[in-house]
C-alpha cells in the first residue's frame, strides 16, 4: 500500500495546515471547562451532610470530578449542594446565599428532605427547595450514599455539556425577578419570612407551587 508523504511538494499544504488543529463550538469548550472545575458550596443542615463529609474523603475521592475545592463563601462557589431538611425559616437564607453565588451556578438537591421535605410533612418544613430556588439535579435517598452523590454530579456534568448559555441565563432571570419581588415586600416592613409566605400565597392563587 502506498503511504502519503505529507512533506511532499506535490501536496499543496502550508506549514499552518500541517500543525494539529480542531474545530468545535464555543459553548462546548466553555461548558467542558465549567464541568471540570466546579467549586461546591455545601449547604449542610442535617444528616445528609454527614454523607457529604464521607464523599470528601480519599475513599470516594471527589477530586476526580474536579470538584474538590470546597468553599463556604458564596462568592467563591458555583455549585450549591443542599444537604438536609430546609425549614420555612431557612428558605430566605437559602435564597440569599444562592443569589450571592458566582454565575453561572448550579444546584444539586441531595436527599429526600431537600427534594420534597422527606418524612417531614409539616407546616414548618419546606416541601422541596425547588419551590424557592432553581434545582438542576435531584438525588433520591434518605440519606443517599456518597456513590449516589457522585452519580448526581456526573448527571449534572452531562447536563452542563448540553446546555446553551441563553437557557442558563433565562433560568436565573426568573429567580432574580423573584428576589426583586421579595425585596420590594421587605421594604414595606415585612420580614423575609412574611414576604416569602405572601409570595407562596400569590403563587398558589396562580396555580403554582414555585415562587420564582
Ligand atoms: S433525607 Fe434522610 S438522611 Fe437526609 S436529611 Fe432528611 S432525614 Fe436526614
Amino acid at each position: 500500500m502506498e503511504t502519503l508523504d505529507m512533506n511532499s511538494p506535490m501536496l499543496n499544504t502550508t506549514e499552518e495546515i500541517r500543525e494539529p488543529w480542531l474545530t468545535t463550538k464555543l459553548e462546548m469548550i466553555v461548558n467542558w471547562g465549567r464541568k471540570n472545575s466546579l467549586w461546591p458550596l455545601p449547604f449542610g443542615v442535617a444528616c445528609c451532610a454527614i454523607e457529604f463529609m464521607s464523599l470528601m474523603t480519599c475513599r470516594y475521592d471527589f477530586s476526580r470530578f474536579g470538584a474538590e475545592a470546597m468553599r463556604f463563601s458564596p462568592r467563591q462557589s458555583d455549585l450549591m449542594l443542599v444537604l438536609g431538611t430546609i425549614t420555612n425559616k431557612q428558605a430566605a437564607v437559602l435564597r440569599r446565599i444562592f443569589a450571592q453565588m458566582s454565575e453561572p451556578k448550579w444546584v444539586i438537591s441531595v436527599g429526600a428532605c431537600a427534594s420534597s421535605g422527606g418524612v417531614y410533612r409539616t407546616y414548618a418544613t419546606l416541601q422541596g427547595i425547588d419551590r424557592v430556588i432553581p434545582v438542576d439535579v435531584y438525588i433520591p435517598g434518605c440519606p443517599p450514599r456518597p456513590e449516589a452523590i457522585i452519580k448526581g454530579t456526573i448527571e449534572l456534568q452531562e447536563k452542563m455539556m448540553k446546555e446553551g448559555f441563553k437557557a442558563r441565563a433565562a433560568n436565573l432571570d426568573l429567580f432574580y425577578k423573584s428576589m426583586e419581588r421579595q425585596q420590594t415586600l421587605e421594604e414595606t416592613g415585612m420580614t423575609s419570612q412574611q414576604a416569602l409566605q405572601l409570595m407562596f400565597r400569590e403563587a398558589a392563587a396562580a396555580g403554582q407551587s414555585r415562587i420564582w
